[in-house]
């Protein structure tokens, strides 16, 4: 197996950055864990603030333009909750055109008119976590839920692409567990059917060690099957920037363990290539995390892909989008002093 910067993954920058603009969520999935996270001491009820997200942008025009792949709006809250959440892409999309924006949501509040604002605000990839295929097993895993609600917008969000000939691409998503497993052909077969350009089906894992009765199961698993640990892809992959301005490197994090910086105090580039995250690293490829518990403690680095292995969520990103259209938002996007050399 190859392990480091290779294909996709830039020792220079992050090839993913996800952003967390909300700790707030509307629904109470039974597989998250943001209803426990929500009642616990560490939920602040922070909102991104919005010159801490331009910071982040243009920190990605001067020095990721070439590296980072895709934007991904996710993470610990839902983000159309956050009133300047449209302010937030059109200034993304204004700043980097070049670069993909993916925004993750349980669809909720994908009303008409927030459909349209964040096409025209351009978003590239809408993913919409849906879970299941029948009425009563939606109402059972996404507490808080509506499946004919959720449908409903999902369904006009496809007509609107189509009819108004917007190049934004659907995916939708499916974490399989005990409750909707019999139902996941169904799924697949249904939102096909009716256009989602990608299906998503994941398996459940332990949010980094936050579930713990997942995360006995996988650890319990990985030794009855002698799985050799390998380490994790996302300290390769990504960074993620929290509601409260922290920087992290695990997307599963859901207690903060995984914060290692105050955005305020540094750049992407810098944490990027921080003594931290080259030790995290050493950890990993030594498989000695006496100074990384976080990890250390957690069996989900068997979920992710490195490029040698497999298809992973990069690949998805890269094989939705339209080549041509980001080649032509990639012209207009190169900063003049480059034209003229
Ligand atoms: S090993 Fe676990 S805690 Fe560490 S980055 Fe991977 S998923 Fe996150």
């Amino acid at each position: 197996m190859k392990y480091g910067f290779y294909k996709h993954l830039s020792e220079i920058f992050p090839s993913q950055i996800m952003i967390d603009v909300t700790e707030y969520c509307n629904l109470k999935c039974i597989h998250c864990p943001h209803p426990v996270f929500s009642e616990s001491d560490l939920w602040t009820g922070a909102q991104l603030d919005i010159q801490t997200h331009k910071k982040l942008i243009d920190e990605i025009k001067k020095d990721g333009l070439e590296h980072c792949k895709y934007i991904r709006y996710t993470s610990n809250g839902e983000p159309l909750i956050h009133k300047k959440f449209i302010e937030m892409v059109q200034y993304t999309n204004k700043t980097i055109p070049s670069i993909p924006i993916n925004v993750t949501t349980n669809g909720r509040l994908l009303n008409e008119k927030r459909a349209i604002a964040l096409l025209e605000a351009g978003v590239n990839v809408f993913d919409v976590s849906i879970d299941a295929f029948y009425n009563e097993t939606y109402a059972k895993i996404r507490v808080k839920g509506d499946l004919n609600v959720t449908r409903e917008n999902v369904l006009r969000l496809i007509k609107l692409i189509k009819n108004k000939k917007y190049n934004t691409k659907l995916v939708v998503s499916y974490v399989e567990q005990e409750l909707n497993e019999k139902e996941t052909n169904l799924f697949e077969e249904y939102w096909k059917k009716e256009g989602a350009d990608f299906v998503v089906i994941r398996p459940q894992h332990s949010a980094a060690g936050a579930v713990e009765e997942n995360a006995l199961d996988i650890k319990n698993n990985q030794i009855s099957k002698n799985v050799e640990r390998k380490p994790c892809l996302y300290p390769w992959e990504r960074l993620i920037l929290s509601p409260t301005g922290h920087i992290g490197y695990c997307p599963a994090d859901w207690k903060y363990g995984s914060k290692f910086v105050k955005f305020s105090e540094t750049t992407i580039k810098e944490a990027w290539n921080s003594k931290f995250m080259n030790d995290l690293r050493n950890a990993h490829l030594k498989n000695n995390f006496s100074c990384h518990k976080f990890c250390g403690n957690c069996p989900d680095w068997e979920f992710t892909t490195w490029p040698n292995e497999g298809r992973s969520y990069s690949n998805v990103m890269n094989d939705l989008m339209d080549k041509d259209e980001i080649l032509r938002k990639k012209e207009l996007a190169v900063p003049s002093d480059l034209i003229q050399t």
